[in-house]
């Protein structure tokens, strides 16, 4: 099918369909950009997170991982910038009462014409953009007065800059190391946000990179490459990506170039992750504020200084989002439609199927169970004897499955059972004894979509 057909609905509605994302709170009428993950969402994110992890942290020698807190000391946040830096410019519209970034007005909806942008319209009435902090409040403690006023945190990397003493001093590591940490960030984010692309609360994967001053400008291009060839790794097709550098006036508070990861989302390029280069900037303002010398010492070469930092900082929903976008085709098999999610096999969040043809055959069911029984010790797998067998392998279909086995009657004569091709729907015929060391084989492979560009 033509990628251009993915429409965010279609998405929506699987994701929906097979229990990937719901809408949260949904019985009391929903709550605006937050969605809840049902059981193949989770295992996907799994994935996603764990193929990062990887990359990060068991391929290489010089990244350790962190997990610090969500809520951490007011000045943190104060010393950051973000208290008054952390900001998106807002217009409200007197006339129709909906509030706009004004940095994205050309890609909102007016209020009033819907196929206008806010502005074009003569009833238009906009207020002139107002900064808006996008931290959530929060307080600890429980009396009022002797409370502490802090936020929820809207990245994590303050998490990382923070313990950069702790990390340099046990992990007998020099610039040019990473800290790398994965975890919940939230933000108020007031313009609405194509399904799970923005979200009140999302999970970030970043990773900060601490190097000498001179090295960080080849650094930075280094982990822009390296960041590109994970989508690629993981099947993200190379016509959906682009690097987009900043321009000057784009630029966060704290970074002095940044270049994203851009997908083709059905609802245009769009940012996949951020790839910036935050210089010394928030060593030396937590430095400042706290009193404390984060800085790198070699006293044997009689060095010292400020490293620099690049930071690659990618969102886990926006990357599940574009996993299932690249990953959906339609197509007609046989005169029937069949929908499918063409995910890479480490992404899928089940990897094989097994599937008894005639489940009251307590023969069949019993070679299909114990199958399934010395699988699952391997892999995720999934058990289904519900329905027909065309059912259940569009089930499969859509979740993404690389792989089903069916049991049938022909097990019981010659041992050999089915293995089902998501991709190509090749059927072929193989030992069940043998069957574990296939599938792990077939995983293992390297895998392409077989999707057009
Ligand atoms: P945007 O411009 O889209 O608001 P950003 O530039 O503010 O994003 P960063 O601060 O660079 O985003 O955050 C790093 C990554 O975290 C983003 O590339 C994205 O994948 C993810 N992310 C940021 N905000 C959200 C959100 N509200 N919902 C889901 N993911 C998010």
């Amino acid at each position: 099918m033509n990628s251009d057909a993915v429409t965010m609905e279609k998405i929506v509605s699987l994701a929906r369909r097979r229990g990937f994302v719901f809408p949260s709170s949904e019985i009391y009428g929903g709550l605006g950009s937050s969605y809840d993950y049902g059981h193949y969402g989770v295992l996907m994110k799994e994935n996603v997170k764990a193929r990062w992890l990887e990359a990060m942290v068991r391929e290489r020698d010089d990244i350790v991982a962190l997990d610090s807190s969500i809520i951490l000391h007011p000045r943190v946040w104060e010393a950051s910038g973000h208290v008054t830096g952390f900001t998106d410019p807002l217009v409200d519209c007197r006339f129709c009462k909906l509030r706009f970034r004004a940095d994205q007005l050309g890609e909102a909806q007016c209020g009033a014409k819907p196929s206008k942008h806010p502005g074009e319209t003569e009833s238009c009435d906009l207020t002139e953009p107002r900064h808006f902090n996008l931290m959530f409040s929060t307080r600890i403690g429980a009396v009022e007065e002797t409370g502490l006023d802090t936020y929820l945190r809207p990245e994590t990397a303050q998490g990382i800059f923070v313990n950069f003493k702790n990390v340099a001093q046990i992990a007998r590591r020099k610039p040019p190391f990473g800290i790398a940490q994965i975890g919940k960030g939230f933000r108020n984010e007031i313009t609405p946000g194509n399904f799970i692309f923005r979200t009140l609360e999302f999970e970030m994967m970043e990773m900060e990179f601490f190097v000498p001053p001179a090295e960080a400008e080849d650094w930075y291009r280094y982990w822009i490459e390296e960041r590109m060839q994970w989508y690629l790794r993981f099947g993200i097709r190379e016509s959906h990506l682009r690097v987009r550098a900043h321009e000057a006036d784009e630029l966060s508070h704290y970074s002095s170039a940044t270049s994203d990861i851009e997908y083709l989302f059905p609802m245009g390029w769009s940012e996949l992750e951020g790839i910036a280069n935050r210089g010394d900037y928030d060593l030396s303002a937590h430095t400042e504020a706290s009193g404390t010398k984060l800085e790198w010492v070699d006293s044997e070469m009689g060095e010292r200084y400020t490293p620099h930092v690049v930071e690659p900082a990618a969102g886990v929903n926006r990357s599940l989002l574009a996993f299932m976008v690249d990953a959906y085709d339609e197509e007609v098999v046989a005169e029937r439609p069949r929908t499918v999610l063409r995910l890479h096999p480490e992404i899928a969040p089940v990897k094989v199927a097994v599937l008894p043809l005639i489940p009251r055959n307590a023969e069949i069911a019993g070679r299909a169970r114990a199958l399934y029984e010395e699988l699952r010790r391997a892999v995720i797998a999934e058990y289904d004897d519900s329905g027909q067998i065309g059912r259940r392998y569009r089930r499969q279909d859509e979740i993404g499955t690389p792989f089903a086995l069916t049991i049938d009657e022909q097990t019981l004569e010659d041992d050999t059972i089915t293995i089902r091709d998501r991709d190509s729907l090749a059927q072929e015929r193989i030992p069940i004894s043998g069957a574990r060391a296939v599938v792990l084989d077939k995983l293992a492979q390297d895998w392409r979509t077989p999707k057009p560009g």
